[in-house]
């Protein structure tokens, strides 16, 4: 007899591992959630959520919470080339979708309203954190853990399904034996902070075309902006013993009108795009990075992962029929639907990581010309803002 009898358990309390562990107890499906670390999240990570995701957070019924807990909406995005010249203006307000607008929230806040949420559900139990989780045995009801906590104490806990949520280095994927291919990205993606950028008054995010790439003023939940920009590899030593008015001078260089912005560094993030070959296996199901490792640049990463989750719930059994057969048929279908689903999306996504690799001042004319051609041409135009809406593909 384990310690703890669960249907499911996450592994994992990322934004991948606690939405999964929202929608799953919100179902009545017995869900335990492990995470090994006590600190919040990554801050300068994912915090921009399409509004086809917004969509399923109402009907998960928790879009409220995220609002009442200082999420806030942004009506798109600006285009402009590096001397503020406007270019095309991607807004989602006129959008006919039920949620249209972006909503925003500080990364490490998105996974805490998850679990605040799943808190309420009855049958959601959270450790954290803790120092280990390793696989016992699988047999034909189920499969045991043994569940090393960080006070000393060890527990044992009995599940019918595995969901592994442990990010893109995925220690638990390799251990499951999960294959997945890696394509490393010759640029990696520098993000600054400032504290004293003012958004507009419908937050709008603001991206200047240089010479060298996109440069994106993306307003914050509680204030300021994050700034993000590409460098290459070979250029990441350096970047790292700038000071912050060496950051300032150099994006102002970039886009004068920012010269005299102050800002600091908050990260470097050398992008990979890593895919899971499969995406289940028996009773295991991997979610979010650890199954999918966008390049950053669409801010695809968070909105997929919801997106999946939300058909899993469609898919697995019924909690009166929530058995391990039953789970690895419904996993089964979900591998086969959501691989060809997502074919496309990953396609665009590594062809914008490889046009970001590659982009040069003629890229640049180009696409000035892309966005001044959408701006003026309104079917296209809103084609685009309905697939950067997160309709369409997928
Ligand atoms: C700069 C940047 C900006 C981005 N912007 C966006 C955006 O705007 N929109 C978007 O959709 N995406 C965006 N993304 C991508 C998004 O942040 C990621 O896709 C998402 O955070 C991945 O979540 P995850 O839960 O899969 O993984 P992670 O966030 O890596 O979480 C994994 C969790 O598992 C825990 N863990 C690991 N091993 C174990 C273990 N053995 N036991 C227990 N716990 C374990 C870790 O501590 C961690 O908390 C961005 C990414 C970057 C880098």
């Amino acid at each position: 007899m384990a310690d703890i009898d669960t249907d499911i358990l996450i592994i994992g309390g990322g934004v991948a591992g606690s939405a999964a562990a929202y929608g799953l107890s919100k179902e009545g499906y017995k869900v335990l959630l492990l995470e090994k670390s006590e600190k919040p999240q990554d801050t300068a990570r994912g915090d921009h959520i399409q509004p086809a995701v917004s969509e399923i957070l109402g009907k998960w019924n928790i879009l409220e919470a995220f609002f009442n807990n200082g999420a806030r909406k942004r009506a798109g995005s600006l285009w402009f080339d590096e001397d503020a010249n406007f270019l095309m203006d991607a807004n989602v307000s006129k959008l006919e979708i039920p949620e249209p607008y972006f909503m925003f929230m500080n990364h490490e806040d998105i996974s805490n309203v998850f679990v605040s949420s799943a808190e309420e559900n009855k049958g959601f139990s959270f450790l954290c954190p803790i120092l280990s989780c390793a696989h016992i045995d699988t047999n034909a009801n189920e499969s045991i853990f043994e569940i090393k906590l960080k006070d000393g104490e060890t527990q044992t806990a009995a599940t019918k399904m595995i969901i592994i949520a442990d990010g893109v280095a995925s220690n638990m994927g390799r251990f499951f034996e999960f294959e997945r291919s890696a394509f490393r990205y010759e640029k990696a993606l520098a993000v600054l902070f400032s504290d004293e950028y003012e958004a507009d008054e419908f937050n709008n995010l603001r991206t200047y075309l240089t010479d060298r790439g996109i440069v994106t003023m993306i307003p914050r939940a509680k204030g300021g902006c994050k700034i993000g920009l590409t460098i290459g590899r070979d250029e990441i030593k350096e970047w790292k013993k700038m000071t912050s008015k060496e950051h300032q001078n150099f994006i102002g260089g970039l886009v004068p009108i920012y010269e005299n912005l102050k800002m600091y560094s908050a990260g470097i993030y050398p992008p990979s795009m890593i895919i899971a070959e499969n995406w289940t296996k028996d009773n295991i199901v991997l979610m979010g990075d650890a199954c999918h490792g966008l390049h950053p640049g669409r801010s695809q990463g968070m909105n997929t992962t919801i997106k999946c989750i939300d058909h899993l719930l469609d898919l697995l059994p019924p909690n009166e029929t929530f058995e391990k057969k039953n789970v690895i048929q419904s996993l089964n279908q979900y591998q086969k639907l959501m691989k060809s689903n997502i074919n496309e999306l990953l396609e665009a996504n590594h062809a914008m990581g490889i046009s970001m690799d590659n982009f040069d001042k003629k890229s640049k004319v180009q696409e000035i010309e892309k966005f001044k051609f959408l701006e003026k041409n309104f079917e296209e135009g809103q084609s685009y803002r309905m697939k950067s809406a997160g309709y369409g593909v997928f």
